[in-house]
């Protein structure tokens, strides 16, 4: 071979393999949410099923989503009652989570074992996780199923309350069943949000009876036949604020009830969390201005974590006018047009703008209050200096 040829070769075989690595890219996405004071918001799915029930993947596929999709923690919690695939895939409780532990293990994923105990309304559909051998739950009465899970230190979560084959017109209801599971304290948590669905009502309820809130993807499809991952969609999930990923830290606050659910461009818990989530995910750059009689300013604020903030104003303001709605794009930073609203206002001023987050749940339709919080120094207009602002 001529040197010219086998370096012609040489190089087209090297630009062949560096496009065989593009090609085969394998990517993580993190999930911009930060972390609060104290804990680590660890990105959590508690629910999905593979094969060895009625999904439609295998165990160690579940891992890779749950990686390259951005989340710390997952569970699978295949049905103990249903095995749609019994023809080709033997029943064995057990075997979706050995399959995917060392998979999730050399990802740096903590995986918890699950299952779905699986029975018709009431109680529906239940999820004990951190169980040790989900085996024991397959018993005849549901009841023996749960005291299994229970008596392997399982933290239990009640399943879409409001499913429409379960709840006739997507209604939530709360049975004397649920009473008796809440009563032994063998219902830790509901969730709040199942895949595409939202429940207010179990919103409610959970702020009532001090249950853990969780969202969960509950998915059976390749999550990328469920979500248009190429526009921005993300699965549903649980935010738990944890002193660490580990699996004992994500059970010591899940029994805490420190969860905030993480769905479409929502969030959605208990006032305190999502002020924390806010209060980390916002930066006012300039907090210091002047305002000039009458004259604008710009107030530039940066919003750190991913989600869109759509801010409503929630009140009148002594001193300044503001803009009525303002959207805080995610990982980007805004200005903020203010005005002072007279003209011979002087002195300098601490003011809390108030605005409700419309998108940060903190009940059933009832948005978070939050100030933005700058120093003003008003100056007459007649002894203004400068140029006006643009
Ligand atoms: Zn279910
Ligand atoms: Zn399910």
């Amino acid at each position: 071979m001529k040197f010219n040829l086998f370096v012609k070769k040489f190089c087209c075989l090297v630009v062949l393999l560096l496009a065989g690595v593009a090609f085969g890219a394998r990517v993580r996405r993190e999930v911009k949410i930060p972390d609060v004071p104290g804990y680590v918001t660890v990105k959590c799915d508690f629910h999905m099923h593979t094969v060895f029930s009625d999904g439609r993947v295998w165990p160690d596929v579940r891992v890779e989503e749950a990686w390259r999709e951005g989340l710390d923690a997952f569970a699978i919690a295949d049905h103990i009652e249903y095995h749609i695939h019994e023809e080709d895939v033997r029943i064995d409780h057990n075997r979706s989570y050995e399959i995917a532990l060392p998979r999730a293990e050399s990802l740096g994923l903590t995986i918890i074992r699950g299952a779905e105990i699986s029975r018709d309304m009431p109680p529906g559909h239940l999820n004990a996780i951190f169980v040790k051998d989900s085996a024991a739950l397959d018993t005849q009465e549901w009841r023996d199923a749960v005291k299994a899970g229970i008596e392997q230190g399982a933290f239990v979560f009640w399943n879409h309350p409001g499913w429409k084959k379960q709840a006739p017109e997507g209604k939530s209801v709360w049975y004397a069943e649920h009473t008796e599971l809440y009563e032994k304290g063998w219902m830790h948590g509901i969730e709040v949000v199942n895949n595409d669905e939202y429940y207010p009502l179990v919103h409610k309820w959970c702020l009532e009876k001090k249950l853990t809130m969780v969202g969960n993807s509950d998915v059976h499809n390749p999550t990328n036949l469920n979500y248009e991952f190429h526009e921005g969609e993300h699965r549903a999930m649980t935010l738990v604020l944890a002193k660490d990923k580990s699996k004992e830290a994500i059970k010591e606050a899940l029994k805490d009830r420190r969860t905030v659910v993480y769905w479409k461009n929502m969030l959605i818990g208990e006032e305190k969390y999502l002020r924390a989530i806010f209060n980390e995910s916002i930066e006012i750059v300039n907090d210091e201005v002047t305002i000039k009689g009458e004259g604008a300013v710009h107030i530039q604020i940066r919003n750190r974590s991913e989600i869109d903030f759509e801010l409503s104003a929630n009140g009148a303001v002594e001193g300044i006018s503001v803009p009525e709605d303002i959207r805080l794009y995610g990982d980007k930073s805004v200005l903020l047009r203010i005005r002072g609203s007279t003209e011979d206002f002087s002195g300098n001023k601490k003011i809390g703008i108030p605005y409700k987050v419309k998108n940060l749940l903190i009940g059933p339709d009832e948005g978070l209050g939050a100030e933005l919080v700058i120093k003003v120094n008003f100056v007459p207009a007649d002894k203004a200096t400068g140029s006006p602002e643009g």
